[in-house]
C-alpha cells in the first residue's frame, strides 16, 4: 500500500527536536520545530514548504537561521507557524540581521501564529528587507494551514507558562495510481499525475490534463476520466506531533484530542516515569504516560524523540517504556 508521506526525525531521538515529513508524489516537505538541521542535504532543504513550531525554546528554532540562509535566493514563499508572539518573534529575529543588498531577492516568508479566537498572519519581503506587512486576522479554530493535499489543525499544550502547539496533518482523502493500468493505458509517470490528484481534490474534474505517453509524446485527456481509469481512493492518512508538554491532566485531554485515531504519533518521551516528579519540574512528558496516552487516544503508530540527554548510556529505555504502555504484553 502506497502511503503519500515519510515521517522521519532529522536528528537522534537525543537531540534538538525537527521532523521532517517528506510527500513522495509532489516532491514536497513539512518541518515540524526545526532545532539543528544541518543533516538536511540542501535538496532536503529545499523541498520544505512549511514549517510548524510547537515554541520558541532554542532547541527548537535554532535551524531556522539555517533554513533562511538556504532560501535567500529562491523565489519562493516560506510558510512558518507558531504559538501566540511568533510573529514578534521572528521579527526581531530577520531584524538581527542587515539587509541591504537583497533588495533582488524574491524570496517572501509568511507567518502564521496560532491563536484561541484568531489566527494572525503577516509576511516580510526581502525586497522590503524583512520588514513586517500589515498583519490579516483569520477567524479561528479553523484550520492553521490548509491546502488541496493536506489541512493542519493545532491546539496549545501548558509547558510551564507558555504554550507548546500540538499539531494534527490529515489528508481529506489518499489517492494512490494504478500502475498497472498506467502502464496498460501506455502512459508515462511523471509530475502530470500530481496536477492529476490536486485537480481531483479540488473537485476540477473537467480540468484537462497534459498526460505524458510512453512513446514520449503527451496528449489531453478530462481529469475525470483519468480519475476512473487510474485513481484508486481510500481514507486519507493522519500524523500528530506532540512535544514539550507538562504531565497534567488538562494536557492529557487535548492530546487525547488532537491524537484521537491518529495514524502516526510522533510524541515526546523525556523522562522515566520513575522520574516523574522531575518531569513535572521540567514541564514535560514522562515516556509511560506518552505511551499510554498514545493508546488512549487510539493512535495506530508511535515515533518517539525528545529523549533526555541523562539517558544516552541506555539508549532504548525510554522507547522500551512508552512502547510496553502503548502496547502492553498480555
Ligand atoms: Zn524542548
Ligand atoms: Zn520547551
Amino acid at each position: 500500500m502506497s502511503t503519500s508521506f515519510h515521517a522521519r526525525l532529522v536528528n537522534s531521538p537525543f537531540a534538538d527536536p525537527a521532523l521532517y515529513l517528506r510527500f513522495p508524489y509532489r516532491g514536497q516537505a513539512i518541518l515540524f520545530d526545526c532545532g539543528e538541521i544541518h543533516a538536511l542535504t540542501t535538496r532536503d532543504l529545499l523541498k520544505i514548504q512549511a514549517v510548524f513550531i510547537s515554541h520558541c525554546h532554542i532547541d527548537h528554532t535554532i535551524g531556522l537561521d539555517h533554513l533562511l540562509r538556504n532560501f535567500l535566493v529562491q523565489d519562493r514563499e516560506l510558510k512558518l507557524f507558531g504559538p501566540p508572539g511568533f510573529i514578534d518573534q521572528m521579527q526581531h529575529r530577520l531584524a538581527g540581521y542587515t539587509w541591504n543588498l537583497t533588495r533582488d531577492y524574491p524570496l517572501r516568508i509568511r507567518v502564521t501564529e496560532w491563536g484561541q479566537r484568531h489566527h494572525l498572519e503577516c509576511s516580510f519581503r526581502a525586497q522590503n528587507s524583512f520588514r513586517q506587512d500589515s498583519l490579516r486576522e483569520i477567524p479561528a479554530p479553523a484550520p492553521i494551514y490548509e491546502d488541496a493535499f493536506i489541512r493542519v489543525t493545532a491546539l496549545a499544550l501548558d509547558h510551564r507558562d507558555i504554550p507548546s502547539m500540538g499539531y494534527r496533518l490529515e489528508e481529506p482523502q489518499h489517492l494512490s495510481i494504478d500502475k498497472e493500468a498506467l502502464r496498460h493505458l501506455g502512459y508515462s509517470p511523471g509530475p502530470w499525475l500530481s496536477r492529476l490528484k490536486e485537480a481531483i481534490l479540488r473537485n476540477q474534474e473537467e480540468s484537462l490534463i497534459e498526460v505524458a505517453l510512453e512513446n514520449g509524446t503527451s496528449e489531453s485527456r478530462c481529469a475525470g476520466a483519468l480519475k476512473s481509469n487510474l485513481v484508486r481512493t481510500r481514507p486519507g492518512e493522519s500524523l500528530c506531533y506532540i512535544t514539550d508538554a507538562s504531565p497534567t491532566e488538562e494536557n492529557r485531554e487535548r492530546i487525547l484530542q488532537l491524537a484521537r485515531e491518529v495514524d502516526l504519533l510522533v510524541i515526546e518521551a523525556c523522562f522515566p516515569h520513575a522520574e516523574l516528579e522531575r518531569a513535572r519540574k521540567r514541564h514535560h512528558l514522562t515516556a509511560h504516560l506518552s505511551g499510554l496516552w498514545a493508546r488512549e487516544a487510539g493512535a495506530r503508530r508511535l515515533l518517539l524523540f525528545h529523549h533526555s540527554r541523562k539517558f544516552l548510556a541506555l539508549p532504548d529505555q525510554l522507547a522500551i517504556e512508552a512502547h510496553t504502555a502503548f502496547c502492553p504484553p498480555k
